[in-house]
């Protein structure tokens, strides 16, 4: 039901064809688009007319040969009249068939899309099942989980060790669906076979498990809430299950772990990171999205990810990421990274989700930013600071976090992770209140749950609850490569003051202190100057604020 209207979805094609031609004109760094990033990437009108209801996917996965097959039944509403449905899904992945009420459809292929001619009249308001029958063999993740496929791996037993990975390349790497962000199944039933003496883990609840005549079992999971197509998940193995009950907001949340049986007592030690992490982003963002759902962690054969409700996890029961400290403050070695950052997700990709990758710091900047907060809440307000300051060594400034490619499926630069938190950091300071700054958090998980959002909506509910207008603050951090600078010059018992190296109208209140004593500027891209000084004051910048500061001399 996530989804909202392209109002003139020609228009849209105008411009995404002048940035096409910006794009291939431009210096050979710039990304070349093709007609298949616009089928991918934007809302098409074969898919703005239906609203996507229920999905109910039905595989096979068969490890001896590392094949697929099975269906996904397709449940929409009828928005807008149209006989042309446009389904996804990758090669070498293959759609066998297309049934509605009993008949086969006719299907054109384009690529990666398939465009369906549905036979009966589609009657705005009405709803409507079809069948897309499909198999193959899935392409195998060459970097899971940062470039999309399979991973067939084996445990420490020899058997079966299997997970897929899709952000990005897109959820039809594998099953055919609605491969766009905009809009979600309200729910979802997730059914996978697999050989009998392994289990797989998808995202929701396990409804059912049957018992097949061929040595196989059907592992059924149940989304109670909208998802999306790039959180949708199969874990297998030969898994060890313990779980437990954490008392949060909502009342009870049931906590599920899966985990490796070689490393079940590993796990058992480790996890404790879980309940630690519901605890303190509660606190920080509002009770946890999907307690319908339930929490669980996954052991995959890969570092992790964010899958909703079902978030998996490799990253060898040790603390850090991978075993190091992002951040060099070493606060990164009190706490399992992928624990806290891929379930920080569920606040910020899983319960409020980008509409289109572009905006993809939506999900980033604030699970980098929540790590700060965890480590806030367990050691400490400076030690926070310290996490968050210190990730600043990862930021590039290369490449702008918001590209200015949209409906092409293509995402910013890296720098969405610390550079984004840390410009969150600096809104913090900037609104000068915890109490309000958590308020805030908590206002959009509040606000936007359950939603897919646009930038323009971040940016915008920011600005009103904080009560003043950062468009140009955004403008800089997100849309700019350059570190503001503060200009001064201390001379005649005065202070001259003003903001370069920005945007146009940058104006970013500072807190500096004058020979330690707190004093809030209000900077322009003008000079302004603050008289009646000390002799020999001297000024040093905030720390918190992540800009850069020069004394000049001659304003
Ligand atoms: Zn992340």
């Amino acid at each position: 039901m996530k989804y909202f209207r392209v109002q003139n979805l020609l228009l849209l094609s105008i411009i995404h064809f002048l940035l096409l031609v910006g794009a291939t004109r431009g210096q050979a760094q710039q990304p070349v688009f093709t007609k298949q990033d616009t089928l991918r990437g934007s809302i098409t009108k074969e898919r703005a007319w239906w609203d996507l209801t229920y999905y109910h996917l039905n595989i096979r996965v068969n490890p001896a040969d590392s094949t697929i097959k099975g269906v996904n039944k397709i449940q929409y509403k009828v928005l807008q009249p149209n006989q042309v449905m446009q389904v996804d899904l990758q090669p070498p992945m293959n759609i066998e068939k297309v049934v509605q009420n009993g008949k086969d459809l006719k299907y054109r292929r384009d690529g990666n899309a398939y465009f369906i001619q549905l036979a009966e009249n589609q009657r705005p308001g009405s709803t409507h099942t079809v069948d897309v029958l499909y198999g193959g063999k899935p392409r195998v993740s060459k970097n899971p989980p940062w470039s999309g496929g399979f991973t067939w791996k084996k445990d420490a037993s020899g058997k079966p060790f299997i997970a897929n990975s899709n952000q990005g390349d897109g959820a039809s790497l594998w099953w055919p669906c609605k491969d766009h962000m905009y809009d979600e199944p309200d729910s979802m039933q997730i059914s996978v076979t697999v050989p009998e003496d392994l289990m797989d883990v998808s995202n929701g609840r396990l409804r059912s498990v049957n018992q097949n005549k061929d040595r196989t079992k059907t592992y059924n999971w149940f989304v109670a809430n909208p998802i999306n197509n790039y959180g949708v998940n199969i874990s297998i193995a030969d898994y060890a299950h313990f779980s437990e009950k954490f008392k949060g907001e909502k009342g009870v949340l049931d906590c599920d772990y899966y985990v490796l049986k070689e490393n079940l007592e590993k796990a058992k030690q480790q996890f404790k990171d879980a309940p630690r992490m519901l605890k303190a982003f509660e606190h920080w963002f509002g009770p946890y999205p999907f307690y319908e759902d339930g929490y669980k962690l996954i052991e995959v054969p890969y570092t992790g990810m964010e899958h909703q409700s079902a978030v998996t996890y490799g990253n060898g029961y040790k603390n850090g990421y991978r075993e190091r400290d992002g951040s060099g403050s070493g606060w990164g070695f009190k706490f399992d990274f992928i624990i806290i950052h891929e379930s920080g997700h569920e606040w910020f990709a899983n319960n409020i989700t980008y509409k289109d990758i572009a905006d993809m710091w939506i999900h980033e900047s604030f699970t980098n930013y929540s790590e700060n907060l965890f480590v806030e809440y367990y050691y400490g307000k400076e030690a926070g600071s310290a996490y968050v300051i210190g990730t600043r060594r990862g930021i590039r400034n290369t490449e702008p976090i918001i590209s200015k490619y949209y409906h092409v499926n293509y995402k910013g630069s890296g720098d969405m992770y610390p550079k984004g938190g840390n410009m969150l950091h600096t809104l913090r300071q900037v609104v000068n209140n915890d109490e309000k700054w958590r308020s805030i958090l908590r206002g959009l998980n509040k606000d936007f749950y359950h939603q897919t959002v646009t930038t323009q909506q971040i940016e915008n509910y920011l600005s009103q609850h904080i009560g003043r207008d950062l468009a140009r603050v955004f403008d800089q951090y997100l849309r700019d490569t350059r570190i503001p600078k503060l200009e001064y010059q201390l001379a005649n018992n005065n202070l001259k003051y003003r903001w370069n190296n920005s945007v146009a109208g940058f104006n970013l209140p500072v807190k500096v202190y004058l020979d330690g004593k707190e004093k809030w500027l209000e900077p322009t891209t003008a000079w302004q100057e603050l008289k009646g000084l000390k002799k020999d004051t001297k000024l040093l910048v905030d720390p918190n604020f992540y800009v850069e500061s020069v004394s000049i001399a001659n304003p």
